[in-house]
């Protein structure tokens, strides 16, 4: 599914107005098959979800009957309620992402918003009254095109029949997590979001969307922000857990 013409074929579906090819992959842009399902034979053989059961709080792999992975068992408690990823970090999901953020195909999100809402609905607990997508700050965001986050968080959002409230933003530009060692990650996030007033979120249960969530850093600073804003409770929503 990686073959150059296989990306070259997604970009250009990608920029026929960010719709899919009608009869091709969302993923490969390849044909579908005759089997029926929403992705290639290929695609759907590779892209596999988060086994079960999975950890209450973070959403990946739980380790035993204890519910809770042996990550979270060490760290204590979340600054959030519960987290629901679909797909583990890594291989054909890694590549997946990294073309939704950093490749320009865009398209991308809806394949993997309508996912999220899936894996929401099935894993999910309580009943979110918004979606919030992670900010990028305004310069990447210029840069890039697009917020990745608030392309999945409107996908996901329109399936589960929520609306998108834009609570947040980024009050500086920080250095991407992922090239950072992990001691360092919660310090480069401190204090990185607030949130605006115009977008109240008092009261209400919060759907916190992003692509992937790793240590949780980012997302559990968002998550503080949106408590100290007066949510009422914050869950997390993601694409793939690393
Ligand atoms: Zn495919
Ligand atoms: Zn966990």
């Amino acid at each position: 599914m990686q073959t150059k013409d296989g990306m070259v074929a997604a970009r250009v579906a990608g920029w026929l107005g960010g719709f899919f090819v009608p009869d091709a992959c969302p993923v490969c842009a390849g044909a579908m098959g005759t089997a029926g399902g929403e992705l290639c034979p290929d695609c759907a053989g590779l892209l596999v979800e988060l086994p079960e059961p999975r950890c209450a709080h973070c959403g990946g792999a739980a380790d035993s009957a204890l519910e809770v992975c042996g990550e979270c068992l060490r760290i204590g408690t979340r600054p959030w309620r519960h987290a629901v990823s679909v797909f583990a970090y890594g291989g054909v999901t890694r590549d997946l992402v990294h073309r939704l953020k950093y490749g320009g195909q865009p398209y991308l999100a809806r394949f993997l918003g309508r996912r999220m809402a899936r894996a929401w609905s099935l894993h999910g607990t309580g009943v979110p009254d918004v979606v919030v997508p992670i900010p990028l700050h305004w310069w990447r965001r210029l840069r890039r095109g697009y917020n990745q986050a608030e392309l999945l968080a409107r996908e996901a959002a329109e399936a589960l029949g929520l609306p998108v409230l834009p609570a947040l933003v980024r009050t500086r530009a920080t250095r991407r997590q992922a090239l950072l060692d992990i001691d360092r990650r919660q310090a480069n996030v401190k204090g990185v979001f607030a949130s605006r007033p115009r977008w109240s979120v008092r009261g209400r249960h919060v759907l916190l969307l992003d692509d992937v969530l790793t240590t949780g850093h980012t997302l559990g600073e968002a998550a503080r922000t949106l408590h100290t804003a007066g949510a009422l409770a914050v869950s997390v929503l993601t694409a793939a857990r690393g």
